[in-house]
């Protein structure tokens, strides 16, 4: 007998009678005896999300103007002009850095990925990205501020570009749900946005193909967990959160879809602890 795998409702029925005639559905080899079933399964396990661990820094990394004057790149005194001018400016101190033609890009960038301790690439062609290395969306790609360049499926490696200061819960996240090691890479704002914009452009077919939708909140994620799950055999789902998203895939041999939640901040964590006001 199969027994359904909502506590709730327990409903048994006969395993030959689940087996051919597909009544219910499975998620992550669980069986429920109703779509009903599966999609409240799946919206409490989506507000519980597992909370990254992520790899946090024992110190506070060195301030970028002062990196730069221990590289060498700029003065102390140029420091302090430039600090002076962002003030009015409002931009961030590289880019002031670089408006002053006090350092050049590449100062900047080898600056930041030094302060985050990752490397850097000085130039990206975005040509490269256009099969969308990492199979993930152009939609995740832009929710994560992440672009993989290069994957290796064999070591289940992948090689990401992204702009400072390093998207570390988005790293997490993307580690979370594809069990790969992510190395990022730091470049260069202007290089940012081509990679971005070709990402997954010649992507065809199954197998490069994946699916993104974003929904409001974990009821429309879990309505689609539902529905991915009544409609192939061998759904498993996987969420990893973060902020202001929490990203669940959906995963069977024939298809990768990712789904994107938009977290309202009010029920988050941050939002109990701070003892809500609202009626
Ligand atoms: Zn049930």
């Amino acid at each position: 007998m199969a027994r359904c795998a909502r506590t709730e409702c327990g409903t048994w029925r006969p395993d030959l009678l689940v087996r051919y005639s597909g009544l219910g559905a499975a998620l992550d080899g669980q069986w429920f005896c109703s779509r009903a079933c599966l999609e409240a399964d799946a919206r409490v396990r989506l507000d519980k999300p597992a909370r990254l661990s992520l790899p946090s820094l024992s110190m506070p990394p060195l301030r970028i103007g002062v990196l730069l004057v221990h590289q060498g790149v700029i003065t102390a005194l140029q420091l302090r002009d430039a600090l002076a001018a962002q003030k009015l400016s409002g931009l961030r101190l590289g880019a002031q850095l670089r408006a002053m033609g006090i350092a050049e890009a590449r100062d900047v960038l080898r600056g930041l990925a030094a302060q985050a301790g990752v490397g850097y690439l000085t130039s990206v062609d975005p040509e490269s990205v256009r099969e969308a290395p990492g199979r993930l969306s152009q939609d995740a790609v832009r929710a994560l501020s992440l672009v993989p360049i290069e994957s290796d499926a064999e070591l289940k490696r992948l090689r990401v570009a992204c702009v400072a200061p390093v998207p570390r819960t988005a790293l997490g996240a993307l580690s979370e749900l594809t069990g790969w090691s992510i190395e990022p890479l730091l470049v260069s704002d202007e290089h940012f946005e081509p990679l971005v914009t070709a990402y997954g452009r010649d992507a065809r077919g199954v197998e490069q193909r994946v699916e993104a939708r974003t929904v409001a909140g974990i009821g429309d994620a879990a309505a689609l967990v539902a529905t991915a799950a009544a409609g192939r055999p061998g759904v498993k789902m996987a969420q990893a959160r973060f902020d202001p998203y929490m990203w669940v895939r959906l995963e069977s041999e024939s298809r990768v879809e990712d789904v994107l939640v938009a977290m309202d901040r009010l029920h988050g964590e941050d939002a109990c602890q701070a003892a809500p006001t609202l009626p």
